[in-house]
């Protein structure tokens, strides 16, 4: 709490600082910085990151948990593999530039981050169709088991992917939905499958993997992740949680693009039997033998279905190099700081609100979600004023905290334009109401 105390004595500087600027962003990255946020960032040992990234003057980005900021050397490597791989190689570079394992490669850049091994991840379609490979597979290891628990207020496409599987397979399954604490006593022996997001989207709170990957286990159920929030974000531990299968987002916390491939992990000791249902030519063990009937391939290979987006995954590919090096500890830690410095500061300007995410760093991933009544209002008012966070049903204000690229200024910044905005209902106008098809 050190460096709150810090915030809080030298919050009347950067109010004035940035009342006075008539416009109130451009003045907190100049030389009136309080000086104690501003050695929080010349100290800071991942300062040097916010390089790898292009970032619009005037803005801060407080939603990177929803679509990464754009890596800088994504552009030209995309553009050269169009213009010399494609446009030069033309088809020969499946085999010259080795597309064809690209999923692979990228896969196996994925994998440290979520602690997997090497062969156990690949990048493949969106995490909505690689929760149904990964539900059916994992429910046709657990025949006689009817039950896929989940979480209620698990992300829609978890839920919807789970009553659409229970419906679809021959023995009619069933999709049981409880509260976050009533998940262990709900594994019953009737449950094949446990599927939860590690970090619910709306709140932040995180799970312990492990020891609900352990309470499904002892159940004698099999155990699924999904990493959307996670990835990226902090240390992901899917091998030392003996977690049984996974899946992720591309374009998140990964920085790959919008709608980037997603990616999917199988546990080493499935990887010789599961049977994902999309069995797709490229998920074949020889898909150049043209064979009339499908043996799938071996390994994780056999995830895959179709011919995979080339350009897409040359981007997110790019965008892996910027966790080169990056201590993934040290991300959450800094993530937590900037929690600490946005609630902190809030409440210094006298507007706090109500905090859904958990105050313990070890149950929250690295967002903060708010209420507030007029959320989505407020959120456009925010958006106006170039702090780009984002609204989610019914009342929530959702701040992505991405240590790779946020400076501490910026975070502190953000929760002061905020609690202008609160102070003088500068979201009270009807513009600020009117809902855009995406929010
Ligand atoms: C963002 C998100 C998804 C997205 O799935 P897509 O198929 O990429 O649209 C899935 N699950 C969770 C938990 C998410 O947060």
């Amino acid at each position: 709490m050190n460096n709150t105390k810090v915030v809080l004595k030298d919050q009347t500087k950067v109010a004035l600082c940035l009342r006075s600027a008539g416009a109130l962003l451009p003045c907190y990255h100049r030389s009136m910085l309080t000086p104690d946020l501003a050695a929080l960032d010349r100290d800071d040992p991942l300062a040097p990151l916010r390089a790898r990234f292009r970032l619009p003057e005037g803005i801060i980005y407080l939603d990177g948990n929803s679509l990464g900021a754009l890596p800088a050397d994504v552009p030209a490597h995309v553009a050269a593999v169009t213009e010399t791989q494609w446009g030069e190689g033309l088809i020969r570079s499946w085999n010259n530039h080795d597309w064809i394992d690209l999923p692979a490669r990228v896969g196996n850049r994925i994998a440290p981050l979520i602690g997997a091994a090497a062969g156990t991840v690949v990048a493949a379609d969106s995490t909505s169709v690689n929760l149904f490979k990964v539900l059916v597979a994992a429910l046709r290891l657990r025949p006689g088991r009817r039950v896929i628990l989940t979480e209620a207020g698990n992300f829609p496409t978890d839920a919807y992917m789970a009553d659409s599987v229970a419906r679809l397979l021959a023995e009619e399954h069933e999709v049981r939905a409880v509260p976050a604490s009533a998940l262990p006593a709900a594994l019953t022996a009737d449950v094949a499958v446990l599927l939860l997001t590690e970090v619910n989207y709306r709140t932040g709170a995180r799970h312990d993997m492990a020891g609900l990957t352990a309470a499904a286990h002892a159940a004698g159920a099999l155990a699924i992740w999904d990493l959307a929030h996670s990835a990226g974000a902090l240390p992901v531990g899917l091998a030392t949680a003996d977690a049984d299968f996974a899946v992720g987002c591309g374009y998140k916390y990964l920085n790959g693009g919008p709608g980037a491939p997603a990616f999917v992990y199988v546990a080493p000791r499935h990887l010789a039997t599961y049977a994902q249902p999309l069995e797709g030519w490229l998920g074949h063990a020889a898909p150049f033998a043209f064979a009339d009937t499908y043996h799938r391939a071996a390994g994780i290979d056999a995830m895959r279905v179709g011919t995979p987006p080339i350009l897409a995954l040359s981007a997110l590919d790019k965008a892996l190099d910027a966790f080169a090096g990056v201590d993934l500890a040290a991300l959450k830690a800094k993530a937590d700081r900037l929690f600490d410095i946005f609630l902190s500061t809030l409440a210094a300007e006298g507007q706090p609100l109500e905090c859904l995410t958990p105050a313990d760093p070890h149950r929250r991933g690295t967002q903060v979600s708010l209420r507030h009544p007029e959320a989505y209002a407020v959120m456009q008012a925010l958006i106006a004023r170039g702090v780009i966070g984002d609204f989610r049903e019914p009342d929530i204000l959702r701040f992505g905290l991405t240590p790779l690229y946020l400076r501490h200024v910026e975070v502190a910044a953000a929760a002061r334009i905020l609690a202008e905005i609160l102070a003088t209902r500068a979201w009270d106008l009807p513009q600020y109401r009117r809902r855009a098809k995406v929010v």
